[in-house]
């Protein structure tokens, strides 16, 4: 099939390539002519696992392309995925359609026979019905059915999310458009990826209800994790003797410093606003999304406490900076408020992290970048793991002790064992364990 993806980030990137590989004819559409020249010439704007691998191949095999110009590659496409940018409105939170409707009105302009526009965009529910609205107004003739189709992938495994999804969610109320989507996706049978079909505002609904849904289980563990830290409990057991029940589920109870990430903060405080105008508030969820941000700069005053109260006139290196591992992804990341909680209270910030440093130096003013993790802890007073990238948890401790002015480590991911940290002579805290609170009284 012939397809077009309209915005070439995280999202579409990704369904692009995959779909290529799927065998349908793909031409990928982004506005920031860098951004596809960069991937004209094989080099990739983001940071994805395998992703330059496939996607040289695709392109190797025909199958994929790279354009700036929207038009053509829509007047000849069987489906176009809307891919773009559903960031917080500036100032009340609400999700910023303004990418998405400028995407349905350039949609518009083009379209030639039945063509199906694929929202994959996280939109509120009821931006399918704009979208449609925004394209009948601009082509009141044309042929045209709008689906939703969000996208549940993870930065980091990106691609095998997409190839082996846990599920598909298909929202359309047109049976033309219901076939179209099904030989999109019909590689995936081999799969057995379940293809869920429902109401198109069902579909907007489900990828909201799912991201705050597991933006509730993380700060659920983080707020246990407190209470273990206050009595002397290990929130890592908790955390396993809750998840092995079937009906809780494993995933998703990692203590840490708060959700970040260029999904679940912006998800949730959007689902948030939805619920309040149509005078449904969802109270669980807004109180997940205000705990959890004051979660993040809370983890710099731990850091403070470590190192004795004080961080003034002191280094705090600082180990991973993105929102998560194996992505160069930035956006909310807890690195960026625990950075400014540390500067604010007098600390000199060091920082590295392995793929994200790029984006990371624009939004970290002050801060000092190092070339690897030793690097960064020469000298300095304290080390917090912030990202708990592969490359950090099996540093040489011995080594990493031997190099800093004073052996505090700060283990914001539990990567390391209490016992072997402190063996190797650090202060070590972390979080929900024994040892990483207050002194228990008897
Ligand atoms: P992104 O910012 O990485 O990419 C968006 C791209 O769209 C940018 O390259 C931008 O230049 C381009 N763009 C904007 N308007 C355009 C237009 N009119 N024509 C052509 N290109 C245009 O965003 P992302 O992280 O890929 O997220 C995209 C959507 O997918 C969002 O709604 C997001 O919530 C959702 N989503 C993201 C993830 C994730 O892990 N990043 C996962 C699931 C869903």
């Amino acid at each position: 099939m012939r397809l077009a993806v309209i915005g070439s980030g995280y999202v579409g990137l990704v369904t692009g390539v995959c779909l290529a590989d799927f065998g349908h004819s793909v031409v990928c559409v982004d506005k920031d002519p860098a951004k596809i020249a960069a991937l004209n010439a094989g080099r990739m704007p983001i940071y994805e696992p395998g992703l330059s691998d496939l996607v040289a191949e695709n392109v190797a095999q025909g199958r994929l392309a790279f354009v700036t110009e929207l038009g053509p590659v829509v007047a000849q496409a069987e489906a176009v995925f809307i891919a773009v940018g559903t960031p917080s409105r500036r100032g009340d939170g609400f999700a910023d359609m303004t990418y998405v409707r400028e995407a349905a009105q350039e949609i518009g302009r083009s379209l030639k026979g039945f063509t199906v526009i694929v929202t994959k965009s996280t939109v509120p529910v009821g931006e399918g019905d704009v979208v449609e609205r925004i394209v009948r107004e601009i082509a009141p003739g044309a042929d045209f059915a709008v689906v939703s189709n969000p996208e549940f992938l993870r930065e980091g495994a990106a691609i095998s999310d997409f190839k082996r999804p846990d599920r598909i969610v298909i929202g359309v109320d047109d049976p033309r458009a219901e076939a179209v989507m099904r030989e999109i996706y019909r590689p995936l049978y081999l799969n057995a990826a379940p293809i869920l079909v429902m109401g198109r505002r069902t579909a907007e609904l489900t990828k909201y209800a799912a991201n705050a849904f597991l933006a509730t289980k993380i700060t659920f563990i983080n707020e246990i994790a407190e209470l273990c830290e206050s009595v002397g409990a290990d929130v890592q057991a908790v955390a396993r003797g809750i998840g092995l029940d079937g009906r809780i589920g494993s995933k998703f109870l990692h203590a840490g410093p708060g959700y970040g990430g260029s999904c679940f903060p912006k998800d949730t405080l959007a689902l948030v606003k939805t619920a309040q105008d149509h005078e449904v508030p969802l109270r669980i969820v807004e109180t997940v999304v205000a705990v959890n941000d004051s979660r993040k700069r809370a983890m710099a005053r731990k850091v403070i406490r470590a190192c004795g109260g004080s961080v003034r006139g002191k280094t705090v290196a600082m180990l991973g900076l993105t929102f998560k591992p194996d992505t160069d992804d930035m956006r909310e990341a807890p690195s960026l408020a625990i950075a400014t909680g540390l500067q604010d209270a007098g600390a000199k910030v060091r920082a590295y992290d392995p793929e994200g440093l790029e984006q990371a130096r624009p939004l970290m003013p002050g801060v000092d970048f190092a070339a690897d993790a030793y690097a960064c802890a020469e000298g300095a007073d304290a080390v917090v793991i912030v990202t708990e990238w592969n490359a950090f948890r099996a540093l040489d401790l011995a080594r990493l002790r031997a190099i800093m002015a004073t052996p505090v480590l700060i283990d914001l991911r539990n990567i390391y064992e209490p016992e072997t940290a402190r063996r190797h002579g650090f202060c070590y805290t972390s979080v929900g364990r024994p040892g990483d609170g207050p002194a228990l009284s008897a």
